[in-house]
């Protein structure tokens, strides 16, 4: 039996039954249940009070609490010079051992080059304003996470010993309309009373991003504002006002092209993943710390870890330390790194950025043969650089200018253009038998340019010059153009499209055959060297058959 409360009872009947009833007098009956061996247990009632504190006060005194909190939060932000708004930009004089140099960035050596102007600038402005020479005030660094933009942003306040502001894009977004654009004036206000100096935006996107897809409640109308209150500020101050302002960001495509104008982040420094030397460096600079056991081989980690960035190669190092002093060893040596990397590996691997041995090669072979192409067209632009060092979506790269507007372009150029394109595709076919996806961005871009070659720019003797505006694309639609004709036409557009095409793969393939030799060098030096600019090209052009053999196994350093 059980006691519930003051007067309720639950009782269990010998065939397990349960019954409950209400007894005035409950206590009365308790002898005779004791003399009788029935158990008794009891369990408190909850009183309605308590259910009525629950139910309705509880929520209106935390509503209340809530809706004070809120109110001073918002009057905070009212008031311009509040602690609130002042929080999070923090402005920081970095000196001692905490200053960053450009010796502790290492693999971007052009980078560095070009933001060596910026330092000169910054410790001697008079060089430049005597001169009437305006220095960008504005820089974007380009860079996907972990390339070390911010690192740089930091390096360059050092390297000129002036102070350094900087401010997340994400701490401007906040709840509250009107704190962005008040902590964008604060910092800038603080910014000017300490120039020479370097105001840095770091996630400049969270601010500067095209308005579409930002789902937040009133998240957009506080990023205008944010933006607006930068975009005031920048413009705001003069030459005479030493202030650099740097901005970091993987995604330039989405920036607020207002942000991009002439005056405010009109230069942009693109960071891409280190090569194999450029990762060595970077592991030597954070070896640095380490006490390394004679005769590691940075040099072998850095072949072992394509792909990887700063970030990634400053974590390795530091679990490779991990792993030696878990160990209780002295020192570090190649096994921890391999192991270290190993276990990071598989953290990549769930992310699927690890390439195979065999993608690799088909990369190296596929970019090598679009620039055994370039070579051999004259007509063509010279490669700017190749590399199979993934970047994002693209897996290998070959650098060359885009087509512009700007200019007039030959039938031969264009045709070696297309020729270029199809030369990945008939290098992976000679070479390895195979047809993959990787050509798919070459497809379509030669199709593109055959197509215009046909029907708009006359370049075909069949069509003639004549402007055919293509049914489902319509590009030409605004010019007035014929808007339709027959089915024969359209058959007779796609023949030269195709013979076109056509024409220029079979050229790309015979190039491919007769360069076979060269083909093969470039394919296995890039397998080593991971990049390779138009300067190291040229020496793998110009030297003997037997130096290229040995770049082949070795890779090529013009260091
Ligand atoms: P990002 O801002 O581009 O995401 P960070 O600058 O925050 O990258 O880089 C994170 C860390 O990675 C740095 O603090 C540094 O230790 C390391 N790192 C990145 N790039 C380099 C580099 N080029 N040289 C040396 N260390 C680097
Ligand atoms: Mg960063
Ligand atoms: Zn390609």
């Amino acid at each position: 039996m059980c006691l519930r409360g003051e007067k309720e009872v639950v009782v269990t009947d010998t065939f397990g039954r349960q019954f409950s009833l209400f007894m005035p007098n409950v206590g009365d009956i308790l002898p005779q249940l004791v003399a009788k061996g029935i158990p008794v247990t009891s369990e408190n009632e909850t009183s309605p009070l308590f259910i009525n504190f629950i139910s309705v006060t509880l929520p209106v005194v935390l509503i209340l609490i809530f809706g004070f909190y809120v109110q001073r939060k918002m009057a905070a932000s009212d008031n311009k010079e509040s602690e609130f708004a002042k929080k999070k930009a923090t402005a920081a004089v970095i000196t001692g051992s905490k200053r960053v140099t450009f010796r502790d960035v290492a693999g971007v050596p052009e980078v560095k080059e070009e933001l060596l102007e910026i330092v000169d600038f910054l410790q001697r402005p008079k060089k430049y304003s005597k001169l009437g020479a305006t220095v960008p005030k504005g820089i974007l660094l380009v860079g996907s996470p972990g390339t070390g933009k911010t690192l740089l942003a930091r390096a360059i306040a050092g390297e000129a010993g002036v102070p350094f502001f900087s401010i997340s894009g994400s701490d401007f977004v906040e709840m509250f309309v009107g704190v962005g654009a008040s902590r964008v004036r604060e910092l800038f206000a603080e910014a000017k009373k300490s120039t020479p100096c370097i105001v840095f935006i770091d996630e400049i996107d969270a601010v500067g991003g095209h308005r579409a897809g930002g789902g937040n409640v009133g998240g957009a109308e506080e990023r205008a504002q944010t933006l607006n209150a930068l975009l005031v500020e920048m413009d705001g101050f003069g030459g005479d006002d030493t202030i650099i302002i740097l901005a970091a960001t993987n995604r330039p495509d989405i920036l607020d092209p207002a942000l991009l104008r002439p005056g405010r982040f009109d230069r942009q420094v693109h960071i891409l993943p280190p090569d194999v030397k450029g990762r060595q460096r970077i592991l030597e600079v954070h070896a640095r710390k380490l006490v390394l056991a004679a005769g590691t081989d940075l040099h072998g980690i850095a072949k072992a870890t394509p792909g990887f960035t700063g970030a990634q190669l400053a974590n390795l190092v530091n679990e490779a330390a991990l792993i030696a002093a878990r160990n209780g060893k002295e020192t570090v040596d190649e096994r921890d790194f391999d192991a270290a990397k190993d276990r990071m590996l598989m953290g990549v691997q769930r992310k699927g950025q690890v390439i195979s041995e065999a993608d690799r090669r088909t990369m190296a072979y596929h970019e090598a043969g679009h620039a055994i192409i370039a070579k051999n067209l004259p007509a063509a632009d010279p490669l700017h650089k190749i590399t199979i060092i993934p970047q994002g979506r693209a897996m290998g790269h070959t650098q060359q200018v885009p087509l512009s507007d700007q200019h007039a372009y030959s039938i031969q150029y264009l045709r070696a253009r297309i020729t270029i394109l199809f030369g990945g595709r008939a290098a992976e076919e000679l070479i390895l038998g195979q047809q993959t996806t990787g050509a798919e961005e070459d497809i379509a871009l030669a199709t593109d340019i055959a197509e215009k070659m046909v029907c708009r720019w006359g370049m075909s003797e069949t069509a003639g010059p004549l402007a055919y505006a293509k049914a489902e694309s319509g590009f030409l639609g605004e010019y007035g153009v014929k808007s339709s004709y027959s089915a024969d036409t359209a058959r007779m557009i796609d023949q030269e499209v195709r013979r076109l095409i056509e024409s220029c793969y079979a050229e790309a393939s015979a190039i491919i055959k007769q360069e076979e030799d060269m083909l093969r060098d470039l394919a296995e030096i890039l397998l080593q060297s991971e990049m390779l600019d138009s300067e190291e090209m040229e020496i793998i052009w110009n030297c003997s058959e037997k130096k290229r053999a040995a770049l082949r196994t070795g890779g090529l350093s013009l260091s």
